[in-house]
């Protein structure tokens, strides 16, 4: 068994949370039970693995209501 997660690098998940978090879930997920991932599952079952599912299994945000974009500092 690899120390990381085969998706680690196309996973988009990361790109909805601030440093800590990303860190936090590389930790508990990532690069040690990547196999008890909701999104992994998904990903090896060869199912669509929608931005919004987290690694376990909650959903950041609804399906019918995504979040508004994000604005960059001094936009
Ligand atoms: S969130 Fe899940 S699928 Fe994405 S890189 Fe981490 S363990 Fe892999």
């Amino acid at each position: 068994m690899s120390d990381n997660c085969e998706f680690i690098d196309q996973c988009p998940i990361f790109r909805y949370f601030n440093r800590v978090a990303q860190l936090l879930y590389r930790k508990a997920y990532c690069q040690n039970e990547y196999e008890s991932c909701a999104r992994h599952i998904r990903y090896v079952a060869d199912q669509p693995v929608p931005d919004y599912l987290m690694p376990q299994g909650h959903h950041l945000w609804s399906e019918d209501a995504p979040p508004a974009p994000t604005q960059s500092p001094g936009a």
